[in-house]
C-alpha cells in the first residue's frame, strides 16, 4: 500500500476538522458526509465546518457534528479541506485554518494552488471518486452511508455521468458504490426531483432573459438582486442555470453573471467541447476545471458583461 495520509489520520486518533468550500455543492457536501462517516466509524473526534446554508436538495447530508467557524474552539490535529482549489475558497476563516496543525487538501481542480501541508490532487471526476480511491488503498469497506455521500459527490460533479470528466474508472467506482445496496432512487429524488418552486421559476426567468453573443456560440445569463428579491430567493438558488445555457444547441460556452452587489459579480462559466474556461477564469483571479470554472469581478453588472463578452468572443 502507498503512503496514505488517511491511514495516518485514522491510526493517530487525532482530532479533525473537515472543511468544504464556500457556497457548498453536491461534491463537497457528499465528500464531507462520507469522510465524516468514515471518521465516525473509526471513533475519531471531529467536526464539519458549515458556515453557509445547505441547499435544500442536499439537506439529507446534514450531520449533527456540523459547526460554524465562530463555534470553533481549541486546536485540531488535522484540517481536511475538500474540493477547494485555493485557500480563499475554503469555507472557513484563516483563523480557523491556523488552529489546525496539519492542513490536508483533497481536491480535483486543474487550478489547485497546492496550499496544504499535504495535497492530494488528482484530475478525477470528483472528490468522491478521489476519496473512494483512498478508501480502497487502506481497505476501508464502504457501507450504505458512505455510498450516499460518494454517489452524491460523483453524480452531481459529472452531471449525472454526462460530462467529459466521466471515465470508465468513474463508472467502475459507481458500480462499487451501487454494490452496497444503498437506496439510490431515494437519493436521486432528493437531489434532482426536490427543487423548490421559486428556484425553478428563477431559472425560468433567467433563461427568458438569455442573450447570445460570439456568433451565437455564447449564451449569457444573469441573476440580479432584483430577480432574487421578487422571488425571495438566495443566490444559491441560481444553481443549474448556467448548465441549462450550455445545453442549448450550437452553444459552446454558457456564462452566468450573478450580481452579488453593484460592485461584485460572480461569474460561472461552462463550456461544451473545446473552450478551456479555467484559463479565462484564471485571468480574473478565479479558477476551476476545463469545462466548469468561475471568478469574481469587482465591477457592476454592465461592466462585467462587457468584460466577459470581450474576453470570450476573442476565443470563439
Ligand atoms: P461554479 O460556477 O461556482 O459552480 O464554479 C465552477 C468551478 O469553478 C468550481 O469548481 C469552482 O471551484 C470554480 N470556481 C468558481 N468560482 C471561483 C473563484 N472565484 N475562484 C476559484 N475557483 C472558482
Ligand atoms: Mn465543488
Ligand atoms: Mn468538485
Amino acid at each position: 500500500m502507498k503512503n496514505n495520509i488517511l491511514k495516518e489520520i485514522l491510526s493517530s486518533q487525532g482530532k479533525c476538522l473537515i472543511i468544504p468550500h464556500q457556497s457548498p455543492d453536491g461534491d463537497c457536501l457528499g465528500s464531507s458526509f462520507t469522510l465524516s462517516h468514515c471518521l465516525d466509524r473509526h471513533g475519531i473526534e471531529h467536526h464539519i465546518i458549515m458556515d453557509d446554508l445547505i441547499p435544500s436538495n442536499y439537506l439529507f447530508l446534514k450531520k449533527d457534528n456540523m459547526i460554524k467557524s465562530d463555534q470553533v474552539s481549541g486546536t485540531y490535529d488535522y484540517g481536511i479541506i475538500l474540493d477547494t482549489s485555493s485557500k480563499d475558497r475554503a469555507g472557513t476563516t484563516d483563523e480557523v485554518l491556523s488552529r489546525c496543525s496539519h492542513l490536508l487538501v483533497i481536491d480535483h481542480h486543474k487550478t489547485n494552488a497546492y496550499f496544504g501541508d499535504t495535497n492530494i490532487v488528482k484530475m478525477v471526476s470528483s472528490v468522491g471518486e478521489l476519496l473512494f480511491g483512498l478508501y480502497e488503498e487502506i481497505d476501508y469497506k464502504i457501507d450504505t452511508n458512505d455510498a450516499i455521500g460518494l454517489y452524491t459527490s460523483i453524480v452531481t460533479d459529472t452531471g449525472e455521468f454526462r460530462y467529459s470528466n466521466t471515465t470508465s474508472e468513474t463508472l467502475k467506482v459507481a458500480a462499487r458504490i451501487f454494490e452496497t445496496g444503498f437506496d439510490f432512487e431515494k437519493i436521486s429524488q432528493e437531489i434532482f426531483s426536490n427543487q423548490e418552486l421559486k428556484k425553478v421559476i428563477l431559472k425560468s426567468n433567467a433563461l427568458s432573459g438569455i442573450e447570445l453573443h460570439g456568433q451565437n456560440k455564447m449564451a449569457l445569463l444573469k441573476v440580479t438582486q432584483t430577480m432574487l428579491g421578487e422571488l425571495e430567493c438566495e443566490m444559491y438558488h441560481s444553481d443549474g442555470i448556467v448548465e441549462a445555457g450550455r445545453d442549448i444547441s450550437g452553444i459552446e460556452v454558457s456564462v452566468l453573471l450573478k450580481e452579488i452587489s453593484d460592485k461584485e459579480i460572480k461569474v460561472s462559466m461552462r463550456s461544451k467541447s473545446y473552450l478551456d474556461v479555467s484559463e479565462i477564469s484564471l485571468l480574473f483571479g478565479g479558477g476551476g476545471h476545463i469545462r466548469a470554472a468561475g471568478c469574481t469581478l469587482n465591477m457592476n453588472l454592465q461592466e462585467a458583461e462587457q468584460t466577459i463578452i470581450k474576453e470570450i468572443e476573442s476565443r470563439l
